[in-house]
């Protein structure tokens, strides 16, 4: 059976209440907004984008999604979780004032910024996976504290995936710091020794004493670590970094793995609304303006991640006439939807609706 996607063509240069309008109307055509509760907590998931970023999805653009979510339900709030490398989104405190000075102020988007996370990204709740390649997924506990998720995605590519779009931001955008680095690596992190002060604040945090003193400063058994990152948190340094090698299928089949545990909690309380505008080669975490890399297509809108994300790619080939995601980086962005479809996630069948009316 195919999925059904909605799509409304628009471009960045346009009034930004016309693209609201625009999203607005894919947000209903989706039916969730009925399937809301006065009481439901309902988080607008969305990457703020990192200090410098011009990419990100702007405020203005979805007050038309909220102001809809505004009248089922008051409890609602813009969320996403804190990231696993040290910079401007790494603890709860930075993160919302960069989310302001990127205009997602109050009085613009009307509902309160929780990072998902909590204050430095170890709030999180473990979801038991049967059957999958992970046995658990560890999610930041305001989302499984929710009752509806409005995923918000910015479609780019991805040094490790690819693309980015609605299953990342599902998978990886809403695991907790320690299921991020689940997903990015298989190995551990490691100190750089030159970057440490020896300040054996890490080895307290240590669940598993993998931290042990060396010569001026500490290192890690990768024999006991288990991979949970609270080091990577509690470091002040940034002396302590991942092994960036998982291979990126592994980590794409995770991440999808990670999507559906999102999505399973959700039931049928869950959409997706990808903004294809400055797709960039790189995901809204570089710290600066980059240039589109296909002309504006606009929004697509589904209540399946895994079809969402495929004509997403599909509008952006066809825009492009060639597959620019490849030649940004050469990596199988095809993995995490297959792998998605095979495990329940959604069905890179769909039927494209192109709504005339907003
Ligand atoms: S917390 Fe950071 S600086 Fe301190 S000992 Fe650990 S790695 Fe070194
Ligand atoms: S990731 Fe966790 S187990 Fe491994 S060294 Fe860091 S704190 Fe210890």
């Amino acid at each position: 059976m195919k999925s059904k996607v909605f799509f409304i063509k628009a471009r960045r240069d346009e009034a930004p209440q016309l693209i609201s309008r625009k999203a607005r109307a894919i947000y209903l055509a989706l039916g969730l907004n009925e399937k809301i509760e006065p009481e439901d907590f309902v988080a607008l998931k969305i990457h703020f984008g990192e200090k410098g970023n011009t990419g990100h999805i702007k405020p203005q653009w979805i007050t038309g999604i909220i102001d809809e979510v505004l009248k089922k339900s008051q409890r609602a709030f813009l969320s996403d979780s804190n990231t696993l490398y040290i910079g401007n989104r790494s603890n709860s405190v930075e993160h919302i004032r960069l989310a302001w000075s990127h205009g997602f102020t109050p009085d613009v988007v009307k509902v309160p910024i929780i990072i998902a996370d909590g204050l430095v990204g170890r709030e999180k709740v473990e979801v038991k996976m049967e059957g999958s390649r992970i046995k658990s997924s560890r999610i930041a506990s305001a989302f499984l504290n929710s009752d509806a998720m409005v995923c918000l995605t910015h479609v780019t590519g991805h040094v490790q995936s690819g693309v980015g779009a609605a299953i990342k931001n599902l998978g990886m955008g809403c695991a907790s710091r320690a299921g991020k680095l689940d997903q990015h690596s298989v190995v551990h992190p490691r100190v750089n020794a030159k970057q440490c002060r020896n300040c054996s604040i890490c080895l307290d945090y240590c669940p598993t004493g993998a931290i042990v003193q060396a010569q001026g400063h500490v290192m890690i058994d990768d024999e006991k670590c288990i991979g949970c990152g609270e080091c990577l948190v509690v470091c002040k340094f940034g002396a302590i970094k991942m092994k960036w090698d998982e291979d990126s299928r592994r980590l794409q089949e995770k991440m999808a793995e990670y999507a559906l545990s999102v999505k399973s909690h959700f039931k049928d309380k869950i959409c997706f609304l990808n903004f294809i505008l400055q797709v960039t080669k790189d995901c809204d975490c570089l710290a600066k303006n980059q240039p589109a890399i296909v002309e504006d297509v606009g929004i697509v809108g589904s209540l399946d991640p895994v079809a969402v994300d495929r004509a997403s790619v599909d509008l952006v080939n066809k825009t492009a006439g060639k597959d620019p995601f490849r030649e940004g980086y050469d990596i199988d962005w095809s993995v995490q939807l297959d792998y998605g479809e095979k495990i329940g996630l959604g069905t890179q069948k769909y039927e494209l609706v192109e709504l005339k009316e907003f």
